[in-house]
């Protein structure tokens, strides 16, 4: 994305603007007409104040509204001052901080996360606020030729309450008296790990891979890996202009190369002639560091990337990343006693005390005087975050290897101070979630934590790692949904954010041991975080990469050992049976895993591979009764999380013969060039209304949920996701031939807007491309096709509707197939789509054809029948007596009937006198051994009693004269993570006593009220 300042506007400014040393409260009102063709149009204002105003340390209070709401994505304001070319006091926002009402907003400088618009990260000038002569204010939009108008007005500035930072600690003379091991492993966890690696072979097994992986650290040259200089991490090529993916370490261990231009470094056309003195943080030190000049680059993002290439310090990065390897160094000394990898531990950590304490503050390529001027500055690499992952495995490797007698007095002060002193005092000059990701905050509380015990400072611990502003009890209350599901939901990001608190609830365990009982950490809150993951494994054994994630990220097996480790439920044990192969292991399995594990219950792994909702995702996974583990369907009925969630509405994915068939493209990271295609509506397998991108206030919502032997069913209503529409939904069944032979039926209705666009995305379907004509151009729909998609759309062929063919996509030897039912209007299309999904090769090309139908009027039922199954052979649309939409599967062996009614009285088909349809939905299986599966009623109910003392068990009483019998969830209304399975069910008084499923927990209320969709099963 590109910045672009198109026009200084100013429409009008009412009364006078100027008031002596302060700012000015009078409004200001400016806009204009977006005209350029760039991605991200702005329109900036910038208000000269008479005399330079002193706003140093103070919030920043003022009133915005904006008059067109509707075409406002951006907003900036920044102050900036005299004689400065960049703002030292700025906030920024992407998204509607300002809407239509004339709000009140106050920003308070420094502080992260809290407020809307956020601080600014990138651009600033590093000087205090003390002569502030000019207020910039910027108003944005994605959209071409629309109006933007704002008012600002009441700008202030006063005394805020600041947050105080954590206390700088000093470096001491003397080593810290503690009793090691002290944080993620135990005295007894290194005994059990030694036992275990004797006796079994998946231990020994893991100590192998241990050996094998650290090869590298243990032979490497200490001063090349732990250098001088500092390292960096965000570095494009200044060469093709690609972004920090870019660099590759060559075999020769000495020199980079860009994966996508080839260029080299060191070489003469990238020498680094460029150099400048940096400050040391608040040393007073200073450093001069070398780089190559080019061309100025906003890539990541939308930030400027500045024109400084640190091509050395991406060089050492790369040569940097054997240090990553430490903890397991340290691993291997706890299990074997074996000398020669403490005494490494001790020489990297030494060597890494020396230098640690001379890198530089930097956020990407900007270095800063102080943590105070960038939150997100830190000495490794050009983010905190880098920091914070690798300082919490160094000091697990000194807590393995401390007593090792490797360590001298002096060594061990020296590590404490360069080290952990040194990154306690960067990361605490803010608080603990300080970072514009939120997903890097529990590596910084981890971080902390792990420090806190090494340095015996139990006031770090209790007032900056687990309580206060930003700490870790209050981020799990609030970043997790009550089943554990991450905020963001995407499992790569869950990964990202749980993997440091595996190590900080070990750390918390420990730190429980050492307190009275009624002072301990409540371990519970975080019973579920490390095991919601374990719901969504697919039938390829992997999270789906729905939303940004990326394609096989595999489930963390230490999630689940953790989990069953500290919440032995028979539940738990099932998901680390289903979700790791036992007969192997990791290093953390082999400290902590008890060597023999008790049955697996049947009964629970069934639940796991049973169609169910994941409540906090919104996501309804429905499987086969048979053979359930090889086929999966995936249906996100639910709503927009932020800004990692894709731009999809109704989407869904299916899986058959263990693998991803019909597909979510996934994640390829931030900044990768066909993200913006993989984020777009028709990169998914939805309908798209009139070009636009579903609103991000949508709220899904499910319609029908059903469960039988061979028929799955899952419906919902994707509720305001594109304006004005009177229908928008859809409706998947997964039914089943028999064991091994299932098919989707994929029934859609909308009714508004003009343009109805189906997209549908399935892996494989080259030889569908070619010959692919050479006069290619692109899809046309909407009028932004660089936001929906479009413009990445190749059409390769159109079909009149009379002459649809059944068409196959080969996946490497399966073949899914399409059997698609139009209506006389529909635009079908085949086009050619960039595929590549493999996040480890970002260069290559892939192509894959893509299926489309288009109707024009308004008006759209979009239908058809997907399956990898040989034995369906065709499927076509029938008449129906009434307002339903009916699809007939014939099938080697028998027919089926899939249906939708929209009516609210039963529909017959006059090919069918003896049917009759109820209202939702429902299948029929023709011939003498059919049955009639009927999804139509719902049963409503409400709490009677909470029940406090009983673990899970809640009373019921339902409107009607109803039960409950065969139905396994029920949907609290007005609860966006109100699903809930029912463990069992039993009578008392009339009422019902529910005893709720292991993974939930009493969020509801007295008088909450509750749905269930019923199904009925006619033989
Ligand atoms: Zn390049
Ligand atoms: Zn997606």
């Amino acid at each position: 994305m590109k910045k672009n300042l198109i026009c200084l506007a100013v429409l009008f400014i009412a009364g006078s603007a100027l008031f002596a040393a302060e700012l000015p409260k009078s409004e200001i009102v400016f806009g204009g007409i977006t005209e350029t063709k760039d991605d991200n149009k702005f329109i900036s204002y910038e208000l000269k104040l008479a005399e330079p105003v002193n706003i140093s340390g103070k919030k920043i209070s003022f009133t915005a509204q904006s008059f067109t709401p509707e075409n406002m994505d951006f907003f900036s304001i920044d102050f900036l001052n005299k004689g400065s070319e960049k703002p030292c006091i700025g906030f920024v926002t992407w998204g509607k901080a300002i809407d239509g009402t004339a709000k009140n907003f106050v920003l308070n400088p420094k502080q992260a996360k809290k407020q809307q618009p956020q601080w600014r990260v990138t651009g600033l000038a590093e000087e205090p606020a003390t002569q502030i002569d000019r207020v910039r204010i910027t108003i944005g939009t994605i959209v071409n030729n629309v109006e933007l108008k704002v008012s600002v007005k009441n700008l202030a500035a006063e005394i805020p309450a600041e947050f105080e930072r954590f206390p700088v600690l000093e470096y001491a003379e003397i080593p810290v008296d503690i009793k090691h091991p002290a944080t993620i492993y135990s005295a007894e966890d290194i005994e059990r790990g030694r036992d275990n690696v004797k006796r079994y072979d998946w231990a020994k097994k893991v100590l192998n891979t241990a050996r094998e992986r650290t090869k590298q650290f243990m032979t490497y040259d200490l001063e090349l890996m732990i250098p001088e200089d500092d390292i960096f991490n965000f570095v494009g090529c200044p060469k093709c202009g690609k972004g920090d993916d870019s660099w590759v370490l060559r075999s020769d261990g000495k020199s980079i190369e860009c994966r996508y231009c080839k260029a080299l470094y060191p070489s003469a056309e990238l020498e680094e002639k460029g150099s400048a003195v940096f400050p040391i943080g608040t040393t007073g030190r200073t450093k001069t560091l070398t780089f190559y000049e080019g061309e100025r680059r906003m890539k990541l993002g939308d930030d400027d990337m500045g024109n400084r290439y640190f091509l050395s310090g991406a060089l050492r990065n790369r040569q940097f990343q054997p240090s990553n390897h430490i903890a397991t160094a340290a691993n291997i000394y706890a299990l074997t006693g074996e000398m020669e990898y403490a005494q490494r531990v001790h020489d990297v950590l030494v060597r890494f005390a020396e230098v640690y304490p001379n890198y530089t503050l930097k956020f990407r390529p900007f270095v800063y005087e102080s943590a105070e001027f960038n939150y997100m500055a830190g000495k490794l690499g050009g983010w905190k975050f880098g920091d914070s992952v690798r300082i919490a495995n160094m000091a697990i490797a000194y807590d393995l290897t401390a007593d090792s007698g490797c360590y001298s007095a002096e060594d061990k002060v020296k590590i404490e101070n360069g080290i952990f002193r040194e990154y306690v005092n960067m990361i605490a000059a803010h608080r603990p979630d300080a970072d514009v990701t939120t997903n890097a905050v529990p590596a910084h509380q981890t971080a902390a934590a792990i420090c806190a015990v090494l340095l015996k400072n139990d006031d770090l611990m209790r007032n900056y790692v687990l309580n206060g502003e930003g700490s870790f009890i209050p981020m799990i209350k609030k970043m997790y949904y009550r089943d554990g599901v991450w905020n963001e939901n995407s499992a790569s990001y869950c990964i990202m954010s749980n993997t440091p608190l595996l190590q900080l609830t070990e750390v918390i365990n420990a730190y429980n041991r050492l307190l009275p009982e009624d002072e301990r950490i409540d371990t519970s809150l975080w019973r579920n975080i490390f095991i919601s993951l374990a719901y969504q494994i697919m039938p390829d054994g992997y999270p789906p990469p729905v939303n940004d994630s990326t394609m096989f990220d595999a489930f963390p097996a230490q999630y689940a050992e953790l989990t069953y480790r500290n919440y032995p439920t028979a539940r738990n044990l099932a998901l680390l049976s289903n979700a790791v192969n036992l007969a192997g292991g990791t290093e953390y399995s082999v400290f902590k895993r008890d060597a023999k594990l008790p049955e697996v219950d049947e009964n629970e792994l069934k639940i796991i591979n049973s169609t169910h909702v994941v409540a906090g995702s919104n996501w309804v996974f429905l499987r086969p009764q048979h053979n359930s583990k090889s086929t999966a369907l995936i249906f996100d009925y639910g709503f927009y999380p932020n800004g990692h969630s894709h731009f999809a509405n109704l989407n869904f994915s299916f899986y058959d013969h263990n693998r991803e068939l019909v597909i979510d493209y996934g994640y390829m990271g931030w900044a990768h060039p066909i993200r913006r295609w993989q984020v777009s509506p028709l990169a998914h397998n939805m309908v798209t209304v009139d070009g636009q991108l579903p609103k991000t206030s949508r709220q899904g919502k499910l319609l029908a949920l059903s469960e039988s032997e061979f028929v799955q069913i899952a419906a919902g209503e994707g509720a305001n996701a594109f304006p004005d529409l009177k229908d928008d939904r859809r409706a998947l069944f997964l039914i089943s031939i028999d064991e091994n032979n299932h098919y989707v039926v994929d029934i859609n209705r909308v009714r508004g807007g003009k343009e109805h666009l189906y997209t549908l995305q399935i892996e494989g379907g080259n030889e569908l491309l070619t010959p692919s004509p050479a006069t290619a151009e692109k899809l046309s729909f909407g009028t932004d096709g660089y936001f929906n998609g479009a413009d990445y759309v190749v059409p390769v062929k159109k079909f009149p509707v009379a002459e649809m063919p059944v068409m196959s996509w080969n996946n490497k030897g399966i073949v899914t197939r399409l059997f698609w039912t139009p209506e006389a209007d529909e635009e079908l299309l085949l086009s050619k789509v960039p595929g590549n999904r493999i996040r480890s090769q970002p260069a290559r090309e892939v192509d894959l054809a893509h299926f489309s139908s288009r109707v024009r009027d308004g008006k759209s039922d979009f239908a058809g029948v997907i399956s990898a199954s040989e034995k369906v052979h065709k499927v076509s649309r029938i008449p129906v007596n009434g307002d339903a939409v009916v699809l007939k599967v014939e099938y080697d062996g028998g027919v089926d009937l899939a249906a939708v009614n929209y009516q609210d009285v039963a529909v017959s088909l006059p090919d069918y006198p003896e049917v009759q349809l109820a209202p939702g939905y429902s299948v029929v299986r023709l011939g003498k051994n059919g049955w009639q599966v009927e999804c139509s009623d719902k049963i409503y109910g409400k709490i009677v009693d909470i029940m406090p003392n009983k673990t899970n068990k809640i009373m019921v009483k339902l409107t009607k004269d109803e039960n409950l019998a065969n139905i396994n969830y029920i949907f609290f209304d007005n609860y966006r993570d109100g699903a809930c399975r029912i463990a069992e069910i039993t009578e008392e008084n009339g009422l019902l006593l529910l005893t709720l499923d292991a993974v939930d927990d009493k969020f509801m209320k007295e008088g909450d009220t509750f749905t269930a969709f019923k199904t009925v099963v006619k033989k």
